[in-house]
Formats: structure tokens, sequence, C-alpha cells
């Protein structure tokens, strides 16, 4: 069934049904909550529940997925459907008057086919100041047979006036067991990546998705790569490694594989069970360093990371920061050597 199509989600979802089967529609749904974790999936499925031609008889609404109106919702050719999205070609994508006024033609006349004229704005947060102020005139005073779903990941972002006229959902991330097994429907994954992906995507299934695995397992993999005595043991080595770190893009990732790495160093120098690490194949690696570790010295090399996290956002020359953590932490790790 369609709505089975968003993994987890059981309180908007619930939401939703509860107003189509009595027919109590709202005329504004702003769906809130982290990226890739089914709000505009959620939000199509809404669009093809009331629009189905021919839906299943069954106590809950649902649409059948097939009919011509489902087909056309998913392709985005439904004519009672206009989707809204930032221009994504841009450094700093916005939703323009340009688009509000596209909205505005779109709900005046009476849908053609579906219950309501249907109008998805993915990304809302992005409207700018002068396209939210019109839009908002619209929300205002909406046309009866309107029906206007928001999507963010930002709902602060947006103009409060904006957001009271609105009835707000809240989405959260699946629970790894829903994650996992979401993964293992659609793809044929091995246990040990799916648990891979479902910490390092933090069980959105929509960024997972559109993950490529061994890509992100060999981003992953340079942590141990720095691990080895070899690879920092030279300044001059630490001050190439730190360039190249610097031009990483985005760079946060570089952030995300490096608490990922200390992360697992951090459970085995607490002699945690292995099942709850990340790398399990590095294990023996991770054993050998943490020999000589306290988890102090790994809470010490967070820290230092911390600082390395907020330099792009503190003005803090990136290479430096790097080139300081980089230092840390082969004087840490390899102490004994040294
Ligand atoms: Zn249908």
């Amino acid at each position: 069934m369609p709505f089975a199509d968003v993994i987890g989600q059981e309180g908007p979802k619930r939401k939703i049904r509860t107003a189509l089967g009595q027919a109590a529609i709202g005329h504004a749904y702003l769906f809130s909550g982290d990226d890739g974790i089914g709000k505009r999936l959620m939000a199509l499925r809404f669009a093809q529940a009331l629009s189905c031609e021919t839906p299943p008889s069954s106590n809950q609404p649902d649409s059948c997925g097939q009919c011509r109106a489902c087909r056309q919702i998913d392709s985005g050719t439904y004519p009672d459907l206009l989707i809204i999205e930032p221009e994504q070609d841009k450094a700093n994508p916005q939703i323009k008057i340009d688009q509000v006024r596209e909205i505005e033609r779109h709900v005046i006349y009476r849908p053609l086919l579906s219950a309501r004229k249907i109008c998805l704005i993915d990304d809302a947060d992005r409207l700018t100041a002068n396209a939210a102020n019109a839009f908002l005139k619209t929300l205002e005073d909406p046309p009866d047979h309107s029906l206007f779903i928001l999507v963010t990941s930002q709902p602060l972002r947006l103009l409060a006036t904006v957001r009271s006229r609105c009835l707000t959902l809240r989405f959260s991330p699946a629970t790894p067991e829903q994650f996992q097994g979401a993964l293992a429907l659609r793809q044929a994954m091995a246990i040990e990546d799916a648990r891979f992906l479902s910490q390092v995507c933090r069980n959105r299934i929509g960024v997972a998705l559109r993950t490529d695995l061994s890509d992100l397992r060999s981003r992953h993999d340079r942590f141990f790569e720095l691990c080895r005595d070899e690879t920092l043991a030279h300044p001059t080595a630490v001050l190439q490694q730190a360039e190249d770190l610097s031009k990483a893009q985005p760079f946060p990732d570089v952030i995300d594989w490096l608490a990922h790495g200390l992360r697992d160093l951090l459970l085995v120098t607490l002699g945690t069970e292995q099942d709850l690490l990340l790398h399990q194949s590095r294990i023996a690696l991770l054993q050998q360093l943490a020999e000589s570790l306290t988890p102090a010295d790994v809470v010490d090399l967070l820290d230092v990371l911390h600082t390395l996290e907020q330099a792009p956002t503190h003005n803090l020359n990136l290479q430096l920061c790097l080139e300081n953590f980089l230092f840390h932490f082969h004087q840490t790790i390899h102490r004994d050597a040294a």
C-alpha cells in the first residue's frame, strides 16, 4: 500500500489518514523534520490518497498507486498538483516571488480531477522574504478547494505567521530496526553494511538511498589510514594531509568520519562490546591502538576535533586547525613510539 512506502512516521501517517477518513482536511500542513526521512514522500502519498481513481476498499484511506492519477502524481505531471521547490543549481537556492505567482495561478481555479487543488512546497524555508509575504496573503484567504503542504527541515526559518496558519506534523528518523528492515527490502544488503549506513546516515532512509556505499566506506577508511604510524610520522606528511583534508567537499563529512573513528577507539578503550562498533572489521587495529590509550586520551582528541568542527563558522584557519588536530592525533595514538 502506498502509505506503507513511508518508513516509520506512524504519528503523521495516522493524523493524515484520520483527516482523510473523516473528510476533515485542513488547508495547510507543515511537514517538519530532518532531511531524508520521508516528508516529501508522505506529501505525495497524501495527494494520491485524495486523488486516486480506484482507491482500495479498506477502512484505512490509501491510494492504489497504479491508476493514472497515482502515476501522474509520482511523475509530477498531475494537473491538480503543483510542486514548488528552490532552484537547485545555485549556491543559495531560493523560492522566488515568480514561483509564488505560479502558486496563486494554480490554486485560483477549481481542481480538474482531484478533490483538491494541491500545492506541495518543498524546502519551504527557502522562500525569500518577498515571496513569503506574498504567499502569506494566499494562505490567509485560501480558496476552499486548495491544499498546501509545506515541507521543511528548518521550520524556524519560516515566517511565524506562515507557520501559525499551518497544521504542523513532526517527522522523526526511523528506528534502526525500521531503517535496516527497509534497506533489506529495497536492496539486498549485508547486515553489516545496513548497520554501517544506519549509524552514518542516522537512520534517514532518503539519505541512505542516495549514498554510494563503497564511496562512503572508502572515505571512512581514511581514518584507519591516518592511524598508521607511517602516515603522520613526518611533519611534512602532516602538513600535506592537512592540506588535502582542508579541500575535501563537503568538509563536515571529514568531521563525521573522524568522529566515528574516534568513537570506535573510545569504545574499545572502554572495553565495550564489539557489536557497538561501527568498524567491526578493524577491531584488531583498534585494540592494538587502545593498549597505550586511556578513555581520557580519546576524549581529549574529541575535544580537539570539536575545535576543528567549529573552524569554518568561527573564522578560524581550517588548515591550521587540521594540522593542530593531526599533530595531537598522531602524538596521542603513537605516544609509545615517540
Ligand atoms: Zn490510484
